[in-house]
Parts: structure tokens; C-alpha cells; sequence
């Protein structure tokens, strides 16, 4: 499956805004939009200057953060967005949700992992289990009460082990409950527009597939 390759911080500056991809780094003065708060490229000072963007280019940008956050490619984030449509409820709410049900998210909010893209990697690499059983497809969708932990023959692993310190102050959403001892959590509720800590408006993604 394709995937973005660049230099991920150039993602967070196209945005003008922290995408927080890379873990620690991202809440550190390294921090590239902290650094350089301009588009990358040549041109890039000169465009903050004086950029003057369309409704449309509002919207697209809107939909290009959300993909980016979550490192969803188009055809799929257009899938999750179909998806979203044909349930009940807002359209833009219920793809934030679909978003954040996304096993690869759900062992980054645990805090498994520092960035999505290492959760990712994690779950690719067969390290957790949904309800006991190994699963390693970073987009399968967990549900209230599935039990997400890493796998037995992966907690003796140095990475794991000495993540258990950094787990002990952990804040979980609240939808989400975590079980240290047994390197573990639980889905207790599909989360709310409010749980989901993401500056996003999700309306503009919506009216950009609704052209
Ligand atoms: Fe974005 Fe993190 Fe890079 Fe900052 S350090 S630009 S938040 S990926």
C-alpha cells in the first residue's frame, strides 16, 4: 500500500499547524513548526504572506489534516467518509469516530506508542491481540468492550518492559480505560465529539465531499 515518505514535519507546517506525528518530539522546542512556522519549499515564507485561499481550499486543507493525523491514505479516508455517510447521526462526527476506532489509534491513545505511526508499526509487527487474538491490521475498527493488549510472547520485549514506567502516568481517554499490570485496555464507549481531542472541524470535510 502507497505511503507518504517525506519528512513528516513538512506535513505540520504545509498545515500550519502541530499534526503531533513524531511522539516526544513534537511536544519539544525541535519541533519544526515551533522552529519554521512557514509552508515548507522555496516560496514558503512569501506564502504565508500573502495566501488569500478559497472556501474550497479551506476545505480540502481541513480534510488533508485529518488524513494526515491519522495517516489514512485517500482512497481509504474516502471509504471512512462513505462510511460515515450512510450511518446515523452527523456525517463529520461519526467519521472522527470511525477515525479514532482505528486499532493503530486506539494503542497510540492508550500510549503504547508515542506517534500513530509507530502504533502503526506495532500492530503491523503482531504485537497486540484484540480480545486474544492477534491482530495486525492497523485499520481494524475495535468496538465497546473489545480488550486491546500486548501480546504475551511481546511484554518480555526491552521496549515494552521499560514502557511500563511511562505508562503509569498515562491519561487515557475517557472512553478508553487501561490496565497497566496487564499492559491492556478496554473499549467502554464509542467516544464523543468532546473525547476526541483532535482541532479538527470536521463540517469543512463533510461540505469538501459534499461539492
Ligand atoms: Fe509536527 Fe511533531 Fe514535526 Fe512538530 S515535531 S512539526 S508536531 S511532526
Amino acid at each position: 500500500m502507497a505511503r507518504y515518505i517525506d519528512a513528516v514535519c513538512k506535513l505540520c507546517r504545509r498545515e500550519g499547524q502541530k499534526l503531533f506525528l513524531k511522539g516526544e518530539r513534537c511536544v519539544s522546542p525541535k519541533c519544526a513548526v515551533e522552529r519554521r512556522p512557514f509552508p515548507p519549499g522555496e516560496a514558503g515564507r512569501r506564502t504565508v504572506m500573502r495566501r488569500k485561499v478559497s472556501d474550497f481550499g479551506i476545505q480540502l486543507r481541513e480534510k488533508q489534516k485529518a488524513r494526515r493525523m491519522y495517516g489514512v491514505m485517500e482512497r481509504q479516508f474516502r471509504r471512512y467518509f462513505r462510511e460515515a455517510s450512510r450511518r446515523k447521526g452527523l456525517t463529520g462526527g461519526t467519521l472522527l469516530v470511525l477515525l479514532e476506532s482505528r486499532l493503530d489509534n486506539v494503542v497510540y491513545r492508550l500510549g503504547f506508542a508515542d506517534s500513530r505511526a509507530q502504533a502503526r508499526q506495532f500492530v503491523r509487527h503482531g504485537h497486540f491481540a484484540v480480545n486474544g487474538r492477534k491482530t495486525d491490521i492497523p485499520s481494524y475498527l475495535v468496538s465497546p468492550n473489545d480488550q486491546i493488549a500486548v501480546r504475551e510472547k511481546s511484554r518480555s520485549k526491552t521496549y515494552f518492559r521499560e514502557r511500563v514506567q511511562l505508562l503509569d502516568s498515562a491519561a487515557p481517554p475517557t472512553w478508553l480505560s487501561l490496565d497497566v499490570s496487564n499492559l491492556s485496555g478496554t473499549v467502554t464507549a464509542v467516544p464523543e465529539r468532546d473525547e476526541i481531542g483532535v482541532l479538527l472541524n470536521e463540517q469543512l470535510i463533510v461540505e469538501y465531499y459534499s461539492r
